[in-house]
């Protein structure tokens, strides 16, 4: 039996692009464009790469809180995309998602025990007063004390809101979290403290991360593997040790060498990316990095290098691989 748990084949999801009084389609926003990976069972992988290259459409659409144009998901067996109304609300008590904005999922007008209650409520787990242990449980394993229960959300800090995201995750025992962004609007000091005790619950728990973040620095210190994408596309896939060791692709070296390492004595390549990300909607032909990599040559502007497994465990979508580091 495959050890995966999750396991995504050449997603897409395009975006219709509509102008004109009768609001016809005139072009596609290519946001993710045949993405392939699989998570393992108790491991995170981290997903990361600049605003606009397709990592949060990806999260989103596995979880199908947009539909895929094509591909397939699977989860424990089971395609995600494809599964009825009634599979899929079974399936999304153990895919749970946490957001970046931990504020905007939290109803102003519930306190947090009818918060993190709502996931038991909505599936009908339980009687009244096991949700309310349950919710007492996940609100100590967070962190948080259950004498705060009565509290509204406005009256926690932006540390304290993210845990109680975590808490209506966890409350419904998932087996996968969908973490997109979870501590980029955090302060640094309170971003080490989410992201240690997300780790601790991994531990615990046994739970497997989707973790989706454009910060390298955040996903190299919680991840198990990681995932590079660029313009809609994954450019690399590697553990993450080997990724910063030998990073196989030029834009995971740029993005590598623009991380603050902890001694700053140590000469260190640098590498300024040219240019802006294109739009989504017009990649370049051949290899979509092309015009900004100091690498390309002629055959990149012409032939789209596909993602290869180049070395064990270590995929990479470049045809000049063997030369960036
Ligand atoms: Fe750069 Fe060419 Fe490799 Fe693309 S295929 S990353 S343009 S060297």
């Amino acid at each position: 039996m495959s050890e995966n748990l999750l396991e995504i084949n050449h997603l897409v999801k395009h975006f219709p692009i509509r102008s004109g009084l009768l609001r016809r389609v005139t072009g596609q926003v290519q946001a993710v464009d045949d993405v392939s990976f699989a998570i393992k069972k108790g491991e995170t992988l981290g997903l990361v790469g600049e605003s606009g290259c397709g990592k949060t459409t990806v999260a989103r659409t596995l979880l199908r809180l947009i539909e895929a144009t094509s591909g397939n998901v699977y989860f424990e067996g089971t395609d995600v995309l494809k599964a009825s109304r009634r599979d899929l609300k079974a399936l999304r008590r153990k895919m749970q998602i946490i957001f970046q904005d931990p504020y905007g999922a939290l109803d102003p007008r519930r306190t947090v025990a009818e918060s993190i209650a709502e996931g038991l409520v909505i599936h009908n787990i339980g009687d009244r007063q096991s949700q309310f242990a349950k919710v007492q449980s996940v609100m100590e394993k967070v962190g948080l004390s259950p004498t705060l229960l009565e509290r509204f959300p406005h009256e926690f800090s932006g540390g304290q809101r993210q845990r109680i995201g975590i808490a209506r995750a966890l409350v419904m025992e998932p087996s996968l979290l969908v973490l997109d962004e979870p501590v980029s609007a955090l302060d640094v000091s309170i971003q080490a403290q989410v992201l240690n005790l997300l780790r601790d619950l991994q531990a615990e728990l046994g739970l497997t991360y989707l973790f989706v973040a454009h910060n390298l620095a955040v996903v190299e210190y919680i991840s198990t593997r990681i995932g590079v994408m660029y313009l809609g596309k994954m450019v690399e896939l590697a553990p993450r040790a080997e990724l910063f060791q030998r990073p196989l692709h030029p834009y995971t070296k740029a993005l590598s060498a623009a991380v603050p390492r902890p001694r700053p004595n140590m000469p260190r390549e640098k590498i300024v990316l040219q240019g802006d990300v294109p739009s989504p909607a017009n990649p370049p032909k051949g290899c979509r990095f092309h015009t900004r990599c100091w690498m390309a040559k002629d055959i990149c502007t012409q032939v789209e290098p596909p993602l290869e497994e180049k070395l064990p465990n270590r995929w990479a979508a470049c045809h000049f691989w063997d030369q960036v580091s």
